[in-house]
């Protein structure tokens, strides 16, 4: 079933054309890596999508409902979730505190534990954080977890609202590949076991080849290549762009 849909979308900031005419859809279940070299348009995309910029032209529908004009809360309400790339709020409270603040959020409580005490919901944050394998740090501020642990925990936070489609803007930048590889193995696993569907973008092709279903590739701002990893990778187009001269994908770290 057809999850997502992006249909001839397209974005321009002055006379840089972001995004232009793109069109791809997003199975459910599946595993989605849209990549490209910087400036490519992903993050614009990404933007769309989660209703943070509004596009030019074009439609994103999900689950048949047209996004374009939602509110990013509102697109968060109908099961859009996302995880950040950027550090994580609330570093002084407790692993299980975030969680209990999403979930807050999802039941649309107003963010106050005085009111609604320590015990809002904690069953179901251990449950999610056991889901990460963060059960053991449960207690520990944010600001003291090591980066591979806030990752998880940013994870479990985003399952809170239960969403069947997680947009993840390079989950792992930053990461050692040991790290890296962890990270998605654990999305994987969260994306067959709840039939969740992902759309992620990440420069490392290691991790693109290894865990994506189905990769789509932007090159400036146009749609250029869509496939599995196997003719991704056997693209002379995808190729041309990323290293000039029908190089292959064989390094870790080469596409940035
Ligand atoms: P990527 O995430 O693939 O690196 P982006 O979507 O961030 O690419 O950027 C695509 C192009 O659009 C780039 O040329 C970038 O400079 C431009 N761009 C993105 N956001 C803005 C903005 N808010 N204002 C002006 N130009 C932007
Ligand atoms: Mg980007």
């Amino acid at each position: 079933m057809t999850l997502l849909t992006v249909q001839n979308v397209g974005k321009s900031f002055g006379g840089v054309r972001a995004n232009h005419d793109i069109s791809f859809a997003l199975k459910s279940g599946e595993l989605l890596a849209l990549i490209g070299p910087n400036g490519a348009g992903k993050s614009t995309l990404f933007n769309i999508i989660n209703g943070q910029t509004n596009a030019d032209t074009g439609s994103v529908r999900f689950e048949g409902t047209e996004l374009s004009g939602l509110q990013p809360r509102q697109i968060w309400r109908l099961g859009v979730g996302r995880t950040f790339q950027v550090a994580f709020p609330f570093g002084s409270m407790t692993a299980i505190e975030n969680v209990q603040v999403a979930l807050m959020s999802r039941d649309r409580k107003i963010f106050n534990f005085w009111r609604w005490g320590r015990n809002y919901c904690r069953d179901e944050a251990l449950g999610l954080l056991q889901r990460v394998a963060l059960t053991d740090q449960a207690e520990k501020p944010c600001n003291y977890m090591a980066y591979g642990d806030v990752k998880r925990l940013e994870l479990a936070v985003a399952l809170a609202n239960k969403p069947r489609l997680l947009l993840m803007d390079e989950p792992t930048a930053g990461m050692a590949p040991q790290e890296r590889n962890e990270l998605m193995a654990l999305t994987k696993r969260l994306v067959l076991e709840d039939g969740l569907s992902v759309l992620f973008t990440e420069h490392s092709m290691d991790v693109v080849f290894a865990y994506s279903d189905r990769i789509v590739v932007l090159a400036r701002g146009e749609l250029i290549a869509e496939g599995s990893p196997a003719e991704v990778r056997a693209n002379a187009k995808v190729q041309e762009v990323y290293f000039g001269t029908g190089n292959t994908f064989e390094t870790e770290g080469q596409a940035s």
